[in-house]
């Protein structure tokens, strides 16, 4: 039913959907079974179980997962942690280095700090916007590069493209959190990226009930991934994997919505007196700002912001915004607020600064509550 040449709207909607549809159900059912019936002469593999992620549901899932990122094949994952370390574990063995684009998710930071040298990985950390970093950081054992679309909470755009070619050069895997982009602002695939990894607890499923991750690339990559999956048990439950399925559905809508919102606020933010510094890519002062329009549709839902007065100035504003929830995640329908601490000055920003997460709220309203709580 859908093609490369499909707009993502539509494909957010018939992506990986049966047609005709499995049973006449429109909705895709939800397999709530870890028991299926099996021929006497059939093999493990070829028996539904959900660790091993061949629940009809989960499967379901993939397909539409793949679809969206325009990739062969996907696998879901329990959390985007467990898509992002199911993926290194895939590429990476003991003794084999990694080059990592610093400014990354602090559980990612955390993992790669906490396990890398348990694991026996080398790991060095690079600046994913100054490929001369990324050169001097390579060594003879060097087997993958990992980077994120926009960089959080610095909300940098890095050279995405340069990284890709940079891998293929030197015969790496390349790996992308795509998280704070999502495939309607970018899919990595198309600039060459081997695989995308995703928190599709964020806006994927963009309802902020499910906890789960996903992992896209090509069949052969996939079934690699598929195969640490099952192994360590890591899969996503076919109830988790029904939900997300319904939240893809709105994808294309909830992500051009949290967009214009988070341009609106931005705006409104550069232009305060009360306001030191925001890091947006849809700015025109902002370093990335050009590169972020030729390679984005769209610049993203999060922003980092300093008040001026540091962190008495933060705890005030968070206290007298009414509409954003003051809690630590991104991509819902809901905008959030979080509170920061950055360990060192970097991108204009220092010490206690605030990440906007914006939602699909009015944009008009969202402006409206900033302006008061920061004293018109
Ligand atoms: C939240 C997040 C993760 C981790 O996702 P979980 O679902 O919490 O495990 C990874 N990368 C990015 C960019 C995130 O925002």
């Amino acid at each position: 039913m859908t093609d490369e040449r499909t707009r993502f709207e539509t494909l957010a909607v018939h992506g990986g959907e049966p047609r005709p549809a499995a049973g006449g159900s429109v909705v895709y059912p939800l397999f709530q079974s870890t028991v299926f019936e099996a021929d006497p002469g059939s093999t493990v593999e070829e028996v539904p179980y959900s660790r091993f992620g061949t629940n009809p549901s989960q499967r379901h899932l993939h397909r539409r997962l793949a679809a969206l990122e325009g990739a062969e094949a996907a696998v879901a994952t329990a959390s985007g942690m467990g898509a992002l370390t199911t993926a290194l574990h895939s590429v990476l063995s003991t003794g084999d280095h990694l080059i990592a684009a610093g400014d990354f998710y602090g559980g990612t930071g955390q993992f790669l700090a906490e396990h890398a040298a348990r694991l026996g990985w080398g790991c060095d950390l690079v600046d994913p916007c100054n490929p001369a970093t990324w050169r001097e950081a390579l060594r003879p054992n060097t087997k993958a590069i990992l980077t994120e679309t926009i960089t959080n909470p610095l909300i940098r755009v890095g050279d995405l493209a340069g990284v890709a070619r940079f891998a293929r050069e030197h015969g790496l895997t390349s790996l992308i959190d795509n998280t704070l982009a999502t495939p309607v602002v970018f899919r990595p695939h198309r600039v060459g990226f081997d695989l995308v990894c995703h928190s599709a607890t964020k806006a994927l499923n963009g309802h902020s009930d499910i906890t789960a991750g996903a992992v896209t690339g090509s069949r052969e990559r996939i079934a690699q991934v598929a195969a640490v999956l099952a192994a360590y048990g890591a899969a996503l439950d076919p109830h988790a994997a029904f939900l997300l399925s319904r939240g893809l559905k709105t994808l294309a809508l909830r992500v051009r919505q949290q967009n214009a919102n988070a341009q609106a606020v931005a705006e409104l933010l550069a232009g305060h007196a009360a306001v030191a510094h925001v890091s947006y890519p849809g700015l025109p002062g902002h370093p990335d700002h050009e590169r972020a329009a030729a390679l984005l549709d769209g610049f993203g839902s999060v922003l980092t912001f300093q008040p001026c007065g540091g962190s008495q100035a933060v705890e005030v504003l968070l206290k007298s915004l009414r509409l954003p929830y003051s809690a630590q995640s991104l991509g819902g329908a809901e905008s959030l607020v979080t509170r920061l601490r950055l360990p060192e000055a970097a991108q204009g920003l220092s010490g206690d600064v605030v990440r906007f997460s914006a939602g699909i709220e009015a944009a008009e309203d969202l402006v409206e509550d900033f302006a008061r709580a920061l004293g018109e």
